[in-house]
C-alpha cells in the first residue's frame, strides 16, 4: 500500500471530490479519505434526489460570511458555467426549475458517478469507511493516522463539511483540526432549517400543517419571496429556510416578519373592500387559503364584517397581514438543517487558494469554511469553486 502522497484530502463529499480530481489531473498523487461508507452522500439526498447542483445567479451577495468578499475570487475562477460544461461533457441532462436553480433531469447519483469518474481518471486513491485518528505536522508535510494505516502528504485538504444531518456522516472534525492548528472558528449554527413555533403560536396555527402560502419573509437584511409552509411544529418552506440563516437565535429572540400579502394588487383589492359586508376572514379567503384566513383572524380577534371594523382596525389588519411578526422558539436543529452557518474563519485563509495563511500546505474547502449560500444550488457551487481553487493551487 502506498503511504506517501502529494495531497491528502479528508472528506469525500462535493468539495473533496472536486479538489482531489483537480489536483490529480495536474499530476499530483492524491489520497481521498472519508469515514462514511458512501461517497458524496449529501449529493445523493440533495434537491429531493435530483441535486440542485448550481444556480446561474450565483454572486457573492448570495452567500453569508463574516468576511463577505472572501468567496469572490474562487467563485469568479470556477463559475456555474464551468460546472455545467463538466456535466455536459458527462452527458448528464439537466433543467432550470425556478430562480436560476439547476437540477438533474434524472438522479443526483449521476453527479456522484461523474465526480468518481473524474477522480478515477486522475488516479485518486480513495479510502472509504476510514476513520482518521490524528493529524499532525511533519518536517515536510502532514502525517495522517487512520484505521487503514498511517499516511503522509505534503499538502492536506480538510473538506469535512458542516454539522447538518449527522446520521449521514457529518462531524465537527474540520473545526477541531482548524483549532488544533490555531485557526479561529466562527461559531457554527444550523441554517436553511425549519423554525419552530412557541406553544402559543403552535396552539393557534399548529393545525394548519401542510398549508402553503406565497409570502415575503424578512429578518435583518435578508428578505425572500417564496413559498412558506406551515408544519405541525412551526414554519418551513423555501422562504423560511432562507430567512432562518438570517435569524439570530440569541437571547433577544428576534421576530421574523412575514408579509402574507406580497402582491400589491391584492392589497389594493382588499383596500377597495372596506365597505364589504363579508366577515373579514371570509373577505381574506377570497385571496388567501380559507383555513389560514380563519385562524389568523381568530388569533387577531378580527371577527366582524369588514364594514363594521373601525378605520383603524381595518388599516391595522392590512398592516399586520403585511407584517405578521412571529418569534420562533428555535430551529429544528442540525437533523433538519441543510447547512451550517459559520465555520473556519476566512480571515485565516487565502481567498485565492483556500490555504491557511499560517499553516503552509493546509487547505480548507467547502462548507467547513465560514461561507454559506442561500437556498437554491449556491452551496454546491461554493463546494465546486473552493474545491477547484485548492485543487489548482496545491
Ligand atoms: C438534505 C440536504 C439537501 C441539500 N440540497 C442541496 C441542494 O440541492 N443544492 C445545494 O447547493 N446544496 C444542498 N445542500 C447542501 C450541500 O449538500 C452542502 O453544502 C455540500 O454538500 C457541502 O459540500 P462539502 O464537500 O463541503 O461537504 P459534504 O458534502 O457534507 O462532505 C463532507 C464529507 O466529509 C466526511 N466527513 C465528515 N467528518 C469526517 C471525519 N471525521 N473523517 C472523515 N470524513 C469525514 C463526510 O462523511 C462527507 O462525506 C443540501 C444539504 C442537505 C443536508
Amino acid at each position: 500500500m502506498k503511504t506517501k502522497f502529494d495531497v491528502a484530502v479528508i472528506g469525500a463529499g462535493a468539495a473533496g471530490m472536486m479538489c482531489a480530481a483537480e489536483a490529480g489531473k495536474r499530476g499530483k498523487s492524491v489520497l481521498l479519505i472519508d469515514h462514511y461508507h458512501k461517497l458524496g452522500e449529501k449529493i445523493r439526498i440533495s434537491g429531493g434526489g435530483r441535486c440542485n447542483f448550481t444556480n446561474i445567479h450565483t454572486r457573492p451577495e448570495t452567500f453569508l460570511s463574516n468576511n463577505p468578499h472572501f468567496c469572490r475570487s474562487a467563485l469568479a475562477r470556477y463559475t456555474p458555467q464551468d460546472f455545467i460544461k463538466l456535466i455536459d461533457q458527462h452527458g448528464i441532462k439537466w433543467h432550470e426549475k425556478t430562480l436560476g436553480q439547476l437540477f438533474c433531469d434524472d438522479s443526483a447519483v449521476l453527479i456522484i458517478n461523474m465526480l468518481k469518474t473524474e477522480c478515477d481518471r486522475a488516479k485518486v486513491e480513495t479510502h472509504m469507511s476510514c476513520v482518521v485518528n490524528s493529524v499532525s505536522r511533519e518536517k515536510d508535510g502532514f502525517s495522517v493516522k487512520t484505521a487503514h494505516g498511517d499516511f503522509s502528504a505534503a499538502a492536506l485538504v480538510i473538506a469535512t463539511g458542516g454539522l447538518a444531518v449527522p446520521k449521514i456522516g457529518a462531524t465537527p472534525f474540520g473545526y477541531k483540526i482548524a483549532e488544533q492548528f490555531g485557526l479561529k472558528i466562527v461559531p457554527p449554527r444550523a441554517a436553511l432549517v425549519p423554525l419552530s413555533f412557541d406553544p402559543e403560536a403552535l396552539a393557534q396555527y399548529g393545525d394548519l400543517s401542510g398549508l402553503s402560502l406565497d409570502a415575503e419573509v424578512s429578518c435583518h437584511n435578508g428578505s425572500f419571496r417564496e413559498a412558506l409552509l406551515l408544519t405541525h411544529r412551526g414554519l418551513s418552506g423555501p422562504a423560511i429556510l432562507q430567512v432562518s440563516s438570517y435569524w439570530q437565535n440569541g437571547s433577544a429572540k428576534e421576530p421574523i416578519h412575514i408579509n402574507v400579502l406580497p402582491d400589491p394588487a391584492v392589497v389594493d383589492w382588499l383596500t377597495e373592500q372596506r365597505s364589504s359586508r363579508l366577515q373579514f376572514n371570509n373577505l381574506l379567503s377570497e385571496r388567501l387559503p380559507r383555513r389560514f384566513a380563519q385562524q389568523w383572524c381568530e388569533a387577531h380577534r378580527l371577527t366582524l364584517p369588514a364594514i363594521q371594523l373601525s378605520d383603524k382596525a381595518f388599516a391595522g389588519a392590512l398592516a399586520d397581514l403585511q407584517d405578521w411578526q412571529v418569534k420562533p422558539s428555535g430551529t429544528l436543529g442540525y437533523n433538519k438543517a441543510e447547512v451550517t452557518l459559520g465555520g473556519v474563519d476566512t480571515h485565516a485563509l487565502s481567498s485565492k487558494t483556500m490555504q491557511a495563511n499560517d499553516v503552509p500546505g493546509m487547505y480548507f474547502i467547502g462548507e467547513v469554511v465560514d461561507v454559506t449560500g442561500h437556498l437554491g444550488g449556491f452551496n454546491f457551487q461554493w463546494a465546486w469553486s473552493s474545491g477547484f481553487a485548492a485543487g489548482q493551487a496545491i
